[in-house]
């Protein structure tokens, strides 16, 4: 059986394959009517698929039968053609296409199928909403350009897979419909018909299963795994999404570090053709946030963030003192040859400040003559030049100062950070830049639960010289918890594992959870640990963000098939959606809000 063939055609060539070599042969192709010029004795097609496209032509004194019935051909139809390859005009090539040198003479045409007029044109510029090409998202999906993000997918997780399985790992599947894991998130609910009043709970992560299956002795395993969380979405968030979930026994941090940036070397080498160094470099959550303002710093440029106050302690300017006396700080950065920024444009930036709720910025411009800034008649010459020397600024310069609580003072320096960087171009799209954050706090206080949560989840280990501080104060405790941060993005995140029941019970305790709960939500898993319990570790990076960054495209929509939409609906098959009453009766439930 041939797999080419339809009926007593059979399909020779794709739509992307052909050039000089195959100029005469007879040919057979399939697809989509993309573009048509009818010149009248001349009709000119690009016939598209998947792979590409090649000119047809229907030549009047070559083939009548078959240009007449060309006439009625519009785009989007399905046809076939059997025909011959020809060289183009030489003034007619079209070098921006693999099959630009030639064209099919069309001797015979098939027509598989028309089409009503298409909501939007494939071949054309995005001018419909957003949410008609969502709800005709196969039509989207044949534009060449959101395809391709579609095979680049296809090819990172593949080079994944090859890459993991070289390295040792199984890959494993966890079930969809279990118990809740608490990842920080609301859980999609499944009811049970056959246990009426009992739920599943579509996975956050495999986290719990993936532990367990360390217990069970796998060593290596991973998945490539859809995930689902329940949350308000933001422009980068998806309700479900896809995680390359690992987890490794008898490793600590490094022995995870070093198979991701293994991973990373292997796909951005192989699918981009560009060189990752390695090791990436590590730096400690608190540095990141006082460094850069931000747990997912890009350090593909400098700009760092300064602590300014022991030098303004003593300054006239009043705001600057009440915050220091008040236990405040004012941090600053330096913006290289900045004092080109307008008045206008320094208005805008600091409009972006109340978002992270610091009061704004103050700025000094360094000209060569001194200070151009408000700040001038209050800070004393030693101190500016102390501030200059701190911030190594130079001539042309603008130093922004943040006055305020030393959180807010660095987010909201984060922020500008990040912006100036984006104003001034500062980072090169096609530059990649790998960092693990690390120790970030393993709990935080909640003052809307009255309660510790867990920053990662709770079962993350402290760090060992930690663990003491667990009892009296245990927001200081840290967490040996990594998270892979590339270019500005968080893309991973994972933690050693607490692989002990009495660590394990401490935490959830310390999480609020009384003994009876623990034994109702957890209770397997705090049995597991009870039989031989490895060691172990692991991560789980965001897939969907990772093809993201490496095709460059603006949304996660554009590299997820048929994704969702900003209220969490599915716009081509309008889920979710009412069911039947009986439906209902048959799993007990009845509804509040019929
Ligand atoms: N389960 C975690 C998450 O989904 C990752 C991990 O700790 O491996 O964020």
């Amino acid at each position: 059986m041939d797999i080419n063939n339809i009926g007593d055609w059979e399909r020779t060539n794709n739509c992307g394959s052909l050039g000089r070599d195959d100029i005469d042969r007879e040919v057979v192709l399939m697809g989509w009517v993309h573009r048509r010029r009818d010149l009248g004795k001349l009709i000119f097609i690009d016939l598209r698929d998947r792979f590409g496209l090649t000119q047809i032509v229907f030549d009047e004194e070559f083939e009548k039968t078959s240009h007449a019935k060309a006439g009625i051909l519009r785009n989007e139809w399905v046809i076939g053609v059997k025909g011959r390859v020809m060289p183009r005009l030489a003034d007619q090539e079209n070098p921006d296409i693999p099959t630009g040198d030639i064209e099919v003479k069309v001797k015979e045409l098939k027509v598989f199928n028309k089409t009503n007029i298409p909501p939007f044109q494939v071949d054309g510029k995005i001018d419909a909403s957003e949410n008609l090409r969502l709800k005709y998202r196969y039509l989207e999906l044949r534009r060449p350009a959101l395809f391709h993000n579609f095979v680049m997918r296809h090819r990172i997780a593949l080079c994944i897979r090859n890459f993991l399985n070289s390295a040792g790992f199984l890959e494993v599947e966890t079930p969809f419909l279990t118990k809740s894991t608490p990842e920080g998130a609301r859980d999609y609910l499944v009811p049970s018909r056959i246990s009426k009043g009992s739920f599943y709970a579509l996975p956050q992560s495999p986290q719990l299963f993936k532990q367990l299956i360390m217990m069970a002795g796998f060593d290596r395993y991973f998945q490539i795994v859809r995930c689902f969380r329940d949350e308000d979405l933001r422009a980068d968030r998806q309700p479900e999404f896809t995680q390359v979930d690992l987890e490794l026994s008898f490793v600590d941090e490094c022995g995870v570090m070093d198979v991701v940036e293994g991973m990373m070397v292997d796909v951005f080498s192989k699918i981009l053709d560009h060189p990752v160094s390695t090791p990436f470099p590590v730096i400690e959550y608190n540095k990141a946030v006082n460094l850069y303002g931000s747990d997912r710093p890009d350090i593909r440029f400098g700009m760092e963030l300064v602590d300014l106050t022991d030098l303004l302690r003593s300054s006239d300017f009043r705001v600057f003192k009440e915050v220091i006396e008040q236990g405040g700080v004012v941090k600053a950065i330096n913006v290289e040859k900045g004092a080109s920024f307008s008045r206008k444009e320094l208005d805008e930036l600091n409009s972006i400040v109340p978002d992270s709720g610091a009061r704004g910025f103050f700025w000094a411009k360094v000209k060569s003559d001194g200070w151009q800034s408000t700040l001038n008649k209050f800070l004393a010459p030693d101190i500016q030049s102390a501030v200059e020397q701190r911030l190594n600024t130079k001539e042309g310069d603008l130093i922004l100062f943040v006055p305020d609580k030393l959180q807010t003072a660095n987010k909201a320096l984060g922020l500008i950070r990040t912006e100036i960087s984006k104003r001034l171009g500062l980072v090169k799209d096609e530059t990649y830049s790998f960092v693990w954050v690390t120790r970030f706090p393993l709990l935080e206080y909640d003052r809307d639960e009255k309660r510790y949560v867990a920053v990662h989840h709770p079962f993350t280990s402290p760090l060992e010289e930690d663990i003491p501080l667990l009892r009296k104060r245990p927001e200081a405790a840290r967490a040996r918890s990594y998270d892979l941060v590339l270019n500005g993005s968080e893309i991973g995140g994972g933690s050693v594992r607490i692989h002990t029941i009495e660590l394990q019970n401490q935490i959830f305790r310390i999480l609020g959870l009384g003994k009876e709960e623990i034994k109702e939500k957890f209770g397997f898993f705090i049995e597991a640990l009870s039989y031989g319990a490895p060691p172990h570790a692991g991560i789980a990076l965001g897939f969907d963000r990772l093809v993201a960054i490496m095709t460059g495209a603006e949304s996660l929509r554009d590299v997820i098939a048929f994704p969702k939409t900003q209220r969490a609906t599915c716009a081509v098959t309008d889920a979710p959606s009412k069911v039947k009453d009986d439906q209902l009766a048959e799993l007990g439930i009845s509804l509040l809000y019929p």
